[in-house]
């Protein structure tokens, strides 16, 4: 059997019973990094007989190790660094292989970053997760705007040192008033939960440095008015016009009466990532 086994994410005793007797009983154990893995199994004195680095430059090679371990009966085990792997962390590919190939796998659950911050965020609606946006703005932008007149919650993981660059951003391309949640260092000493518009978020990220630095999940919420879920569970809801953010309109305002509108919107659009359709309405009305 090929366990898929989630680890903690911070407090080291997030850890299912059964997680740690699987641990215990399985011949193989593949982890992202040995010197992290090794600490956690120490502190729960999993007695190691063979632990493996598998991560993603190695992963098919070990892919076709971990074939052969399972044709010889062997018990392996997989787990990443922290929390339940292939959410953001290796696995997928692994998995997909081993289903493909018919050979046994079952998950052992348990702690997860972003399901951590929903369980607590108080959503009553369907909620989707993306993971980590891309590094650069445009990029990011890209993705962002199409996420303006979304009927769900989005839940992104961010690095410390883009948290700023991508709050900016998520103000910029959604607008200063967008409800948000943070989570940053979940079951952690210096564990921080707050619920808020990004402009308000990204204000009290820039205050205080202490807040830029751990781990963070972010839900974006919709921009809605009246979001219902019926006895069935379904949502409907009826959601607020996107709007540009003020320094959108602002680029925008300043290109108009230099070039024709077309040209306006493209070079605004490429400046500050805002929708096109929006800028059309805006430079046609305004013009
Ligand atoms: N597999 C993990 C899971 O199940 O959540 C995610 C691994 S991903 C490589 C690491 C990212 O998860 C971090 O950059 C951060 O965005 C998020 N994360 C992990 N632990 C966290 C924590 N304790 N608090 C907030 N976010 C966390």
């Amino acid at each position: 059997m090929l366990y898929i086994c989630a680890t903690p994410i911070g407090n080291l005793q997030d850890i299912s019973l059964r997680a740690l007797q699987v641990l215990q009983q399985s011949e193989v154990i593949l982890c992202e990094n040995t010197r992290n893995s090794r600490y956690l199994l120490e502190q729960h004195n999993v007695k190691v007989k063979k632990l493996v680095a598998f991560h993603q430059h190695n992963e098919a090679v070990i892919t076709e190790k971990v074939i052969q371990w399972l044709q010889d009966g062997l018990t392996v085990t997989q787990i990443s660094d922290a929390g339940t792997p292939g959410i953001s962390d290796p696995g997928g590919r692994l998995c997909s292989k081993i289903l493909e190939l018919g050979l046994p796998l079952s998950p052992i659950p348990g702690a997860c970053a972003y399901i951590s911050l929903v369980s607590v965020s108080g959503l009553t609606i369907p909620h989707m997760f993306y993971g980590f946006l891309p590094a650069k703005t445009t990029h990011r932008c890209k993705i962002l705007n199409q996420w303006h007149d979304i009927s769900c919650a989005v839940c992104i993981y961010e690095a410390p040192h883009r948290i700023v660059e991508c709050l900016t951003d998520i103000v910029k391309c959604l607008g200063d008033n967008r409800p948000v949640i943070l989570g940053r260092e979940l079951t952690k000493q210096f564990e921080t939960i707050v619920k808020t518009t990004a402009d308000e978020l990204l204000k009290f990220i820039l205050s205080d440095s202490n807040q830029q630095r751990g781990e963070f999940v972010l839900i974006i919420e919709p921009v809605h008015e009246d979001i219902v879920v019926g006895d069935d569970g379904i949502s409907s809801s009826s959601l607020a016009k996107p709007q540009l953010s003020s320094e959108q309109i602002n680029t925008l305002n300043l290109l108009l009466p230099e070039l024709p509108p077309k040209k306006a919107v493209t070079l605004t659009h490429k400046i500050t990532g805002a929708d096109k359709n929006l800028l059309y309405n805006y430079a046609v009305q305004n013009k």
